[in-house]
């Protein structure tokens, strides 16, 4: 069996005709940039995320950035975000002039560890960044409740987890908001295997400020008010119609996708779940989870790396990818490291670093798919352990 860690092509063939009319048209009209698709797809996926206000840029990164720049921060302001993550969220606060504040995670649901925000918290702190790691949201409820206490902007980067939902406490009640829309803005990222993947690069904001939404769009858009007009110092960052026109088509699915991915990992739990060696991902009761990875946790690897390197390299053996989502933590990145002034120590992000393992998931998989991983895996931990 031959096994993909993504299988965009198989999603493909099962949505060829309509993706390849929507191309089609785009280059009928020529209106390669600013097209039509582009409103439809911001409007389709604000209702679909019930916010007040999407808008459509060039990708997850530049999201980001102009989520920051939106919000006035100014050089030296102090963004605290998880230290395990994606090098984009941290990248775009340094970019800015901003102090990246890092802060460790949970190690079994990968967030950050909300307990640790508020001791990080000084007359510098402007906002709050979680990242919703691999597809589940970060304890929303906790970090809106610091945010409000501190007077902190929030930031949810959602590149993994467009469509997951988060029941969020109100009052004596809770309601069901969807990721990206529970802060002062959300981003996220259409890059070709995120949850919503487009077939080039892609991103979007989401807000439920008018003034924040009219803003965003300006700086989208060079800064620019009226045509030739500029208002704001803004950049050149726009979602192309032909990856709108994509999104168009893929976006009615993004639900059963979601079902696909729970299934598949359900398929993992089931078979990995009750080996010593392995911990399978904590479902957070809090939130849904649309498992743009699934990542289980290694034991044995915690003091000896190289054996995980020994169980990847036989897995490749039999045909089967893995990934290590993330090798190396932001504060011992060369471009880091002078952000993490008091020789701060992460231990959960330290020990995830050593024993993560992100198995293949994708829409297309089935049971034999992983049914064949898991019993290969199982086989090669249980041969090499001593
Ligand atoms: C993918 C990703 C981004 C960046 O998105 P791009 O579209 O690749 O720029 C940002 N944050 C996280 C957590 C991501 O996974």
């Amino acid at each position: 069996m031959k096994i993909k860690m993504v299988d965009l092509k198989s999603q493909y063939f099962k949505i060829k005709a309509e993706v390849d009319a929507g191309i089609q048209e785009v280059i009928n009209n020529t209106q390669f940039i600013k097209g039509p698709q582009i409103k439809v797809f911001e409007e389709n996926l604000a209702q679909y995320l019930n916010v007040k206000h999407v808008i459509a840029c060039a990708n997850g990164t530049d999201a980001l950035q102009i989520a920051m720049m939106a919000l006035d921060l100014k050089p030296g302001d102090e963004i605290i975000l998880p230290v395990f993550t994606y090098v984009a969220t941290a990248e775009v606060i340094a970019l800015l002039g901003l102090t990246p504040v890092m802060i460790d995670v949970e190690p079994d649901t990968f967030c950050i560890d909300v307990n640790l925000i508020e001791s990080k918290i000084t007359s510098k702190t402007k906002a709050i960044v979680p990242v919703h790691l691999f597809g589940q949201c970060a304890n929303m409820n906790e970090i809106m409740s610091i945010a409000n206490k501190h007077h902190l902007f929030v930031i949810e980067d959602t590149a993994q987890a467009l469509g997951a939902s988060f029941e969020l406490a109100q009052d004596d009640n809770s309601v069901k908001r969807k990721a990206g829309t529970i802060g002062t803005i959300g981003t996220t990222s259409f890059f070709p295997s995120k949850n919503l993947g487009c077939y080039g690069d892609g991103g979007a904001l989401m807000t439920n400020d008018d003034e924040l939404a009219k803003k965003i769009r300006m700086i989208c858009n060079h800064g620019q008010s009226v045509q030739y007009v500029h208002d704001v110092i803004g950049v050149n960052s726009r979602l192309d119609s032909i990856q709108a026109a994509i999104l168009n088509v893929k976006l009615p699915h993004l639900n059963s996708y979601e079902t696909a991915r729970n299934e598949a990992a359900n398929w993992y739990d089931e078979l990995l779940g009750n080996h010593p060696n392995i911990i399978i991902p904590k479902r957070n009761l809090q939130s849904t989870h649309v498992f743009h990875q699934y990542t289980i946790t290694l034991r044995q690897a915690e003091g000896d790396r190289n054996w995980r390197d020994e169980i990847r390299k036989q897995l490749a053996d039999r045909n089967i990818p893995s990934m290590i989502y993330y090798p190396i933590e932001l504060h011992k990145q060369k471009a880091f490291e002078k952000f993490n002034t008091n020789n701060d120590h992460f231990p959960v992000s330290e020990m995830l670093c050593n024993t993560v393992l992100s198995l293949p998931i994708h829409t297309e998989m089935n049971r034999e798919m992983v049914a064949y991983i898991c019993n290969n895996l199982l086989e090669i931990i249980n041969n090499t352990t001593n």
